[in-house]
Parts: structure tokens; C-alpha cells; sequence
């Protein structure tokens, strides 16, 4: 507003003596241009409601879109009804209950010492070599059975073997992971053996091997944890052979990140 009138010049208002006005009134110059400045700021004040409440909803609508449009996210996302509701879709990228890996890059796979055909990541296998040898000082004889997998071994696996036992790909995605989807393709998942009893083998009698009981008891300390236990919300059959790795940032973001958890409520 204008500053150059001239101040203290009486005017008509109800607030009677134009000593009662605030100064910034008081400057106005006379009545008639002050009605043209409340119609001009009204006009403007509508103008500018107006913007915003259409930037804003705009805004949500974005908001809105580039959530839906987030495949896996987990957070909660807002309805038509502008209430928030839970987002338990986390299986939107799932193929047959498994989920899509990237494969390890090359340079970081190293052969479990002892076992050079199989391979981990550098700190899987740290930790994994680690892990057997305590185990082996308690008398428990646990050995690798098989570790980093390409997606073109995954998919002899997958359709190969699937061919030959004449099962369907739902039959056989409840034993075996389609190429791509296989949690072995990042280098963090390893099966593992009783040395004792190999003929539990990757099988569901394997969990009650020594080797198994003492994973269950002490693999948190190395990194490792059952990727499919009993009734597991991946909807993946029991696995007590199957140990993944997620004792660092890079293997916990493969296995957590985004999806395969459920959001916690507040
Ligand atoms: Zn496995």
C-alpha cells in the first residue's frame, strides 16, 4: 500500500478519530482511493486463494499419482476418500511368491575357502567361512551345498529340470525360483549340508540335523538368517537349508528394501 499520502489527515470511519487507526490507515490519503485499494485487494486476495487452492490440490494429485506409480512401496498411500489406508501390496513385482534380484556383480564374488566352485560375495563369504569353523569346534560339520547362482544356471534349473520331472511352472516354482527371481543370483544365499547326514540334503528332514539346530542358535552372530521359514508371508515353501546373508548395508537393502516387509503401523 501507498506510503505518500499525507499523514494524520483526519478521515470518516467508525472508529471516529483517525488517532484511534493504525498508522498504516492513517497514511492512506483520502476515503475514496482507500475503497479503490480494498477492491484491488480483495480481487487479489480471491486471485491468490484461488491459485493456491488449486496448486495444492494439484499438488496432492501428484503426490497421489507418483505414489501409486511406485511399484513395492509400502507406505501408506491416500484414497479417494482422502483416508489413509495400508499399502500391504509388497508382492506387486513377485513372480509365482518370488521376487526379482539383480544378479552379483562379478567382481565382488569369491570362492568359499575350501569350496572353490562356489561363490559368495566377499562379505558373505567372510562371514560364512567364520561361521563353519566355530561350528566345527562345537563338533557341528556344516558345508555349503550351493551359493551364487547366474540366472542362465536358474533357468536350466527352472525349466530344465522342470521339463523333465513334467511339472508345471507353479509346481515347479514351489521348489525352485524362476531365472531372475532367484535369491541366489545376488551372492548373499548359500544352501548348506549336515557333513553328517548328507542325506538330509536339501530336504525338510535337514532341520533335524545338528547343523540346523546350531544355525538356528548362533547364525545371527555371522550375518545369516532361514530366508524361507515355515508358513513364511512370502508364501514360498519351507526351506531350512536355504541361509541368506544381511549383515551389512548392501545385502540388507537386496533383501529388505521397499518390499518383503510389512509397514509398521505408528
Ligand atoms: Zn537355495
Amino acid at each position: 500500500m501507498s506510503n505518500a499520502g499525507q499523514p494524520g489527515k483526519p478521515h470518516n470511519s467508525a472508529h471516529g478519530s483517525g488517532e484511534d487507526i493504525p498508522a498504516a490507515l492513517r497514511d492512506t490519503p483520502d476515503a475514496a482511493p482507500q475503497r479503490g485499494l480494498r477492491v484491488i485487494f480483495l480481487i487479489a486476495a480471491g486471485i491468490l486463494g484461488f491459485v493456491l487452492i488449486a496448486g495444492l490440490s494439484g499438488f496432492i494429485f501428484s503426490l497421489t499419482a507418483s505414489r501409486q506409480a511406485k511399484e513395492g512401496e509400502t507406505k501408506s498411500q491416500v484414497n479417494p476418500d482422502q483416508t489413509p489406508v495400508e499399502n500391504t501390496d509388497n508382492t506387486t513385482q513377485a513372480l509365482l511368491g518370488h521376487l526379482p534380484y539383480p544378479e552379483a556383480p562379478e567382481s565382488d564374488l569369491v570362492p568359499i575357502p575350501g569350496h572353490p566352485r562356489l561363490r559368495l560375495r566377499r562379505a558373505a563369504a567372510e562371514k560364512f567361512h567364520l561361521m563353519v569353523q566355530d561350528a566345527r569346534r562345537s563338533g557341528v560339520n556344516i558345508v555349503p551345498i550351493s551359493a551364487f547362482r547366474s540366472e542362465q544356471e536358474q533357468k536350466q534349473l527352472f525349466f530344465g529340470v522342470g521339463a523333465q520331472r513334467n511339472q508345471t511352472p507353479a509346481q515347479r516354482a514351489a521348489l525352485s525360483a524362476p531365472p531372475g527371481y532367484s535369491e541366489h543370483h545376488t551372492g548373499y544365499a548359500v544352501d548348506i549340508g549336515d557333513g553328517n547326514t548328507p542325506a538330509t540334503n536339501l530336504s525338510e528332514n535337514f532341520e533335524k540335523t545338528k547343523a540346523f539346530a546350531w544355525m538356528s542358535q548362533n547364525a545371527a552372530k555371522y550375518g545369516f538368517e532361514l530366508s524361507f521359514p515355515r508358513d513364511n508371508q512370502q508364501g514360498v515353501s519351507y526351506e531350512p537349508w536355504h541361509w541368506r546373508f544381511v549383515g551389512d548395508r548392501d545385502s540388507l537393502e537386496t533383501f529388505y528394501k521397499a518390499r518383503n516387509i510389512k509397514p509398521k503401523q505408528q
